[in-house]
């Protein structure tokens, strides 16, 4: 049922789906994260699904002003912030967070195709669902981000 109400293959084919796949800044990302997110909205795309990119990367700027707003917990005055290069929150194209109305187990679908492709990067992913404290689940990081080093 969740698949049923994830998916939309008409939007897939609209401008404003290509527009999407845009919008966020990717500059200075890390090479996995972009090649998760890619693949991420293919793979959902196959069953159906429009998932875009809302966010990937935040500048010092952008994030010190999310913070300030109270959007993000996240104070980048120690230089880390997972939005800097290693993460993307990732949001269906039409029903954005799908939490109005929620769609049960929506996200759990969603957070089942991360973790495959993943696996199929042999990369490690950590699930914002999984968080302790905070349930993010559009939000996935590269595990161990804190100790990469920013792509130049
Ligand atoms: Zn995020």
């Amino acid at each position: 049922m969740a698949l049923e109400a994830m998916r939309n293959p008409g939007f897939l084919k609209t401008p404003k789906y290509q527009q999407q796949q845009t919008r966020a800044n990717r500059v200075g990302a890390h090479p996995s994260i972009l090649e998760f997110s890619d693949k991420m909205v293919k793979r959902a795309a196959s069953l159906g699904i429009p998932l875009f990119p809302l966010c990937i990367v935040r500048t010092h700027a952008d994030q010190a002003a999310e913070y300030v707003q109270g959007d993000s917990r996240d104070d980048p005055s120690d230089g880390l912030w997972p939005h800097r290069f290693a993460a993307v929150d990732l949001i269906h194209g039409t029903l954005g967070y799908m939490d109005r109305p929620v769609i049960p187990h929506a996200w759990d679908i969603i957070g089942h195709l991360g973790q495959e492709v993943a696996n199929s990067m042999d990369v490690k992913i950590t699930w914002g669902a999984k968080f302790k404290g905070l349930y993010d689940p559009a939000h996935f990081e590269l595990t161990g981000w804190k100790d990469m080093e920013p792509p130049e």
